[in-house]
This record gives C-alpha cells, structure tokens and sequence, in this order.
C-alpha cells in the first residue's frame, strides 16, 4: 500500500512560506512522523470534518443586494463539538480558515477542553459597512449555517472584526429559528446575555499567565522583564494593559499602521487611552515612532505578536532580539522561521497554547450558560490561571521528555490526545 504520509510531505515541498494551511500541514506531518501516528489515523485527522461555504445576500444601506462569500470549517470533533471563532475581513480565503479550524483543534487538545476545533468567516470590509449591514450580514450567515451550528455542534466566536455585538445577533438569530433563547450556541457575548465575566480580557490575560511561567526560566521577574507587543486590539491591548498591571516593562506596542516604542517602558493605559481618541498611535508623544516591521525586532526580553498570521518568517526571524517569543496571534511564525528561532535558542510559547486563554474562557462561558449558574470574575480568571499554568508545565515537561522543541511538543501532545479518542471511539467507515 502507498505510504499516504510520504505523498503528503512530499505535496509540500518546495510550498508557499505564507500559506497558513501547508504551515500547519507541515507541523502536523512533523509531529505525526515523531509519534508513528498509524496512515489510517493520520488520514482521518489532517483533513477537516466539513468546510461549508455560503453565499450571503445582504440588503446594503443603498437599497441593493450584495453577496458575500463565507465559509465555516469544522475540522475536527472527536473530543466535543467543533469552537471556533468568526473572523471578518477582505483578505480572508478558504486555507486561511481551514487552517485555523485545525488550530481550534489543536489548542482546544493542548489545554484538555472537550471540544473539537472550527472556524468561519467571511469576505467583507467591515471597517466600510454600516452598522445595520454587519448585522445583516450576521443574521443571513447565521441562517444559511443553522443546520451545522448549536450548543452540541458547532460553537462560535469572535475572532478578528467580530465581537460581542456579533455574537449577540448571531445568539438571537440562531434563537429566533429554534422559537427558544439558546445562550449557548455562541461564546463571547455580552454579559446581560449570557456571556461569561472575564472572557474578554481571557486571551490576552491567557498570554501573560504563559510567559509568567516563562520569565522563570531566566530568572527574571516582571519588573525585570522588558515586553514588546505586536497589536493593540482585543488580545495585544489587553495582553499589554494586564502585563504592565502586573509590574512588566512594556517598552512597544504597534496599532495596524505604526508602532511606538520607549526602553524605559510606557504607560500602557495612557497609551491605550491615545488610541481610543486618535485611532492610531502616530505622532504619541514620549515615545519614538517606530514600523510594524521594525517593532518586532527591537531588543526585548519577551516579544508577543497578537496582530495575525506570519508575521515572523524567513526574511526577519534571524532579526529578533528577544529571549521568549509569546504567540498571542494564531500562527504569527512560519515554519521556515521556527529552525531559525529554535538555532538562537529563543524560548517559543506556541499559538496553540500562548493563546488559548480565550477559548478556555469560553469553554467556562458554554458551562456557565448549559448550567444557568453564572461564576463571580475572581472564580473564572483562577480557573483559567489554574488551566494556563498546567498547560504549560505539561508541555514544558512533554518536550523535555521527547526532546523537541515546545512547538512539535504542542503538535504531539494535542495530535496524541485526538487520536487516542479517535481510536477509542473507532472510525466510522
Ligand atoms: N477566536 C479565538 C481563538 O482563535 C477564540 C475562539 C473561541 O473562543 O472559541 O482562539
């Protein structure tokens, strides 16, 4: 029988650094090969369950109708139903989304949650669109998909331009058709509707229980610790305003157009409070202008990019100055870029675990909403510092053991959980 696993690795060769898809393909096949995963497992799980796509008319604010592409993958639901956030945005693709269901997949296995992984989202400019048309947008993509999401199915979230509004109409569309409120068909929604405290803030407060765990292996401690963050959005202005909460020296922060940077640390709220007014970080004062690209190689002891995918490839990995890279974005590092990272000896807490915070939280926010029982914010961050904190320790103990780097440790240990599931429950074919 043809080996599958070697015409797979051999598909990718030679493939494009910047295709989200072949990056986690490639990872995935590493960490396969490492744990002699069986052809008929490794078949099953390095494709996606389902990848529906829609076509979503939408009455626009003109009076006419446009319609918007959109997919929702589901890629995996061994261990539970498939989570996911939404993502809306003009560049987004089908390999882009695909890819990021299976990272759903993996992460939610890293942290030991019992879902599955997808993700959705939709061509658009949302910066361009009205209020009443995101909301039509939201309610007609919700309906196309009602069949293949709910609480037992599929659950989604907010992910890049999407938030708790988002969430809200989808949780009343979804509602509206099953003629009852079902809180618990998305997570990240407001508080009044069922939304879990602390699930905003949960991401980027999940980044910095990581590198808390990490700063100990350099014998340095908050105050000692120089940070740069890469976005200033809902993982990286978070992620940043909870580090220099916490005593972290955060000396760079980057919106989408420009970065700023001050070695003797900035004042993270005041920073913030700039942005909110100005919608840029452009012409701060007491700080030095710096670019996007620039910023993530300042010298640094902790460098967090919570922006998006590759970010950190071939052509600037060999750049970086910091000791601990802290993904708070989903695949912000190419694979070409980890063998350069892993040859300079910089510490990487991968995506799937840097970032899982948010899901975490929502996984407590889909308990909370099938309990009805809803948890004081002490008791959801304590959870979710408890969850963060293990993760990491088991994942630094796995690589130790199998003496891999911590990116193909997170691959082999959330691969590993899967297919142990999947063998237990036996494949249906
Ligand atoms: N979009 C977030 C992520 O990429 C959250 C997903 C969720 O909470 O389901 O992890």
């Amino acid at each position: 029988m043809a080996n599958p696993m070697a015409d797979e690795v051999r598909r990718f060769k030679g493939s494009d650094e910047k295709n989200p898809f072949e990056a986690m393909s490639e990872r995935f096949d590493r960490a396969a090969q490492l744990l002699g995963l069986d052809a008929d497992l490794y078949a099953v799980m390095r494709v996606p369950s389902r990848e529906i796509k829609v076509y979503v008319p939408v009455r626009m604010d003109t009076g006419h109708i446009q319609v918007f592409e959109g997919f929702r993958v589901q890629h995996n639901f061994a261990r539970g139903p498939a989570k996911g956030g939404i993502r809306y945005a003009p560049d987004v693709n089908i390999d882009e989304v695909k890819a990021l269901s299976a990272w759903m997949t993996w992460k939610c296995a890293v942290v030991n949650v019992p879902f599955g992984g997808g993700k959705g989202g939709i061509i658009c400019n949302p910066q361009q669109m009205s209020e009443g048309e995101l909301e039509r947008l939201t309610r007609r993509y919700t309906a196309e998909l009602i069949d293949f999401i709910g609480p037992d199915k599929d659950v989604p979230a907010p992910d890049m331009n999407t938030n708790e509004q988002t969430m809200a109409w989808i949780m009343d569309t979804y509602s509206m058709h099953a003629r009852h409120t079902v809180t618990a068909v998305v997570t990240g929604k407001p508080v009044a509707l069922g939304g879990s405290l602390g699930r905003r803030e949960a991401t980027g407060r999940g980044v910095m229980f990581c590198v808390n765990e990490a700063i100990k292996r350099y014998d340095l401690t908050p105050e000692k610790t120089s940070v740069v963050v890469q976005g200033s959005g809902n993982v990286g202005g978070i992620g940043a305003l909870l580090m220099h909460e916490h005593g972290y020296k955060v000396v760079g922060i980057s919106d989408i157009g420009s970065g700023i940077y001050n070695p003797a640390g900035l004042d993270i709220p005041n920073v913030l409070e700039y942005l909110k007014k100005n919608r840029t970080l452009e012409a701060y004062p007491g700080a030095d202008a710096v670019s996007n690209k620039d910023l993530l190689e300042l010298p640094c002891d902790v460098l967090t990019p919570c922006a998006t995918e590759n970010q950190i490839t071939s052509e600037n990995a060999d750049r970086l100055k910091c000791k601990i890279l802290a993904e708070g974005a989903n695949g912000p590092t190419t694979p070409k870029a980890d063998k350069i990272l892993h040859e300079k000896g910089i510490f990487v807490i991968p995506d799937i675990l840097a970032n899982a915070g948010g899901v975490t939280v929502s996984y407590f926010e889909w308990v909370q909403d099938r309990m009805g029982y809803f948890w004081p914010e002490a008791q959801v961050n304590a959870r979710l510092e408890e969850k963060m904190v293990a993760s990491f320790s088991e994942l630094s103990h796995y690589a130790g053991k199998h003496d891999v780097d911590t990116r193909t440790a997170a691959y082999m240990l959330a691969i590993d959980r899967v297919a142990f599931d999947t063998r237990m429950r036996g494949i249906y074919a």
